[in-house]
């Protein structure tokens, strides 16, 4: 046994070699026999932007429910009345005793932010005025339309809108609500680098300025970084039990997350650490051209949006990151590659096979996982296929359920998992960490690497994070522009001269963390951000 239960560990699964602080205690809430528990709560501070990082399963929507008194805590006695006097009493003399006793009071109001931003046009008929307008409460909603630049889209219908357009709909309507307490889950999805940096700013300024609670779980590191003041990181198995830390600062949360090893828990949440090189890969110059494509140009109705790309090669067995904003023509570049659309000026007909995973998944069939891959490949359960991407995607748990009722992060691995195993010469990945947590992107990530190895495949890949393309990527193709009008994409690039020129367009330089050389975002004008401008060293900085 391992000191927790009187009997058996309830858990199989789990090993506890060190028994952590918070498994001595009693879980916050147990959802009955053998059934998930949740160890610790996050603790929001006046004032404070709090983050959450940790997997998806792990108990950060529980306890959310918990802190928004939507859900009173049994402290694992699941079969005892337990009432929120219990809890206070339980929690009397930590961080919590206050805010506890005001959830009990019915003292406390909350705006959430859903996680999938997705569903949003199943519950609202309307556009996007009436659904902002319902949730003005603060008086603030000019200002937030204006800084997440929804003024072309505010009378859209909601059900026209892209996932990142929804996604900002989303944060704008959450934080126009008055309210003491915001919950923020996942902020990032489908929003470019700038817009990622914009939202991250909106929810510091409701913090600082209003003196607010934020609490926001997310997963693109840089920009958790960049947003959160303390950081609880939750660790444990899926679906069985859940530890939220003590908080913890941001930088050593994310820097004892990536390491693998949690310090103050005494706890290996992983074998391996995630490591960044502190200086760009050399580009691998020895592999084959797999095809060269001339300048094209694209444009659609008169001229409304027009794109011009310059020629480049793509070589073999490369992984060539593509970045750029929302509505600067990558999925345009990506169609014109896959034959899908005729350039108006330039030659595109490649004549090669190309696997695509689109930026929105809508596989939902009604058809098992199973049957779903194994109609895309006949190496479907071998070995090879079972190591190297059932695994690292995590698809064994999920062989037998229905292709329509996985979550967001379970479509987004099935339908990576079918890109790659399609046979094709060219395979592309329109923002594959769109619902991942942090583990699958990195899980995601290598299986993507080792598969443009082994396979002698070539890979592009679409995305907004930065910390998934720095560890994907050999080379970068940039795009800039004015959204919406026009684009320009550069040939491939080596990742220095790559991330220079995407960066110098967002105005954004990174330094890097002393102890992990992870790289973080520099404040606007700080020393270290005008040196670095002043050199032309965004990323890679000596
Ligand atoms: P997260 O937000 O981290 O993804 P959740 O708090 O939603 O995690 O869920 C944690 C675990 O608790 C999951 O395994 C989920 O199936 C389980 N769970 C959630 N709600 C209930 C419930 N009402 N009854 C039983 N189990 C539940
Ligand atoms: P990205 O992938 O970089 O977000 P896209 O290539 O999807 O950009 O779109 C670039 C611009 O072209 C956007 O303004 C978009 O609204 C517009 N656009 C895309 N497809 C069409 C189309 N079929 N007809 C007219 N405009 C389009």
């Amino acid at each position: 046994t391992c000191g927790i239960c009187v009997e058996k560990c309830p858990f199989d699964a789990i090993e506890i070699i060190n028994l952590p602080k918070e498994l001595q205690n009693d879980p916050a809430h147990r959802y009955g026999e053998n059934a998930f528990s949740l160890y610790g709560l996050p603790a929001p501070q006046d004032g404070q932007v709090t983050g959450i990082l940790g997997p998806n399963g792990i108990g950060k929507t529980t306890a959310i429910r918990i802190l928004a008194g939507e859900l009173e805590p049994n402290l694992g006695r699941h079969d005892e009345d337990v009432d929120w006097d219990d809890v206070l009493e339980a929690y009397r003399g930590t961080e919590l005793q206050d805010y506890i006793a005001a959830v009990r009071d019915g003292d406390v109001t909350v705006a959430r932010k859903p996680q999938y931003v997705d569903q949003i046009p199943n519950t609202f008929d309307g556009n996007t005025r009436e659904l902002l307008e319902q949730t003005n409460e603060r008086g603030a909603l000019d200002e937030l339309v204006e800084r997440l630049s929804l003024g072309p889209v505010m009378d859209q219908s909601i059900d026209d809108l892209s996932g990142g357009e929804l996604q900002r709909v989303a944060i704008a309507a959450t934080l126009a609500r008055d309210t003491d307490f915001y919950f923020l889950d996942e902020i990032t999805p489908y929003l470019d680098i700038g817009q990622r940096v914009t939202a991250a700013r909106l929810i510091r300024d409701l913090a600082e300025k209003e003196d607010r609670s934020m609490l926001v779980i997310e997963h693109d590191l840089a920009i958790l970084d960049l947003l959160a003041d303390t950081l609880h990181v939750a660790y444990g198995e899926p679906g069985a039990y859940g530890v939220i830390t003590a908080p913890k600062s941001v930088r050593n949360g994310i820097n004892e997350y990536l390491s693998g090893y949690l310090d103050n828990e005494n706890m290996r949440i992983r074998p391996d650490p995630i490591e960044f090189e502190e200086h760009a890969p050399r580009a691998a110059s020895h592999t084959e051209p797999l095809v060269e494509y001339p300048d094209l140009t694209k444009s659609y109705g008169d001229g409304e949006f027009s794109l011009e790309v310059e020629g480049g090669t793509i070589r073999q067995n490369e992984v060539l990151g593509i970045v750029g904003p929302n509505g600067i023509g990558k999925s345009t570049f990506a169609k014109l590659l896959t034959g899908n659309l005729e350039p108006d000026e330039g030659d595109a007909d490649l004549d090669l096979d190309i696997s695509y995973k689109p930026q929105y998944v809508t596989i939902d069939q009604h058809m098992r996982v199973d049957a779903f891959l194994s109609s895309i490949t006949d190496q479907f359960g071998s070995s090879y296929w079972n190591t190297e991407i059932a695994q690292p995607l995590q698809l064994e748990r999920i062989m037998e359920q229905n292709l329509a009722d996985l979550s967001g992060g379970e479509r987004q691995r099935v339908a990576i998992a079918a890109c790659l195993s399609d046979s094709a010469d060219l395979y592309l990945l329109d923002e594959p960490s769109a619902h991942l947590d942090v583990e699958q992107r990195v899980q995601a990530t290598s299986a993507i690497r080792r598969y443009a190895e082994q396979q002698d495949a070539t890979v592009m890949v679409i995305d907004h994070d930065t910390y998934m393309i720095d560890l994907l990527a050999d080379r970068l193709m940039v795009f800039d522009g004015e959204p919406a009008e026009h684009g320009r994409a550069s040939g491939p690039q080596p990742m220095r001269e790559g991330m220079n020129d995407f960066l110098a367009n967002l105005e954004v330089t990174f330094r890097r963390d002393e102890r992990t050389s992870r790289p973080r975002i520099n404040k606007p004008d700080s020393q270290l951000d005008k040196q670095q401008k002043a050199d032309g060293e965004y990323y890679y900085a000596p």
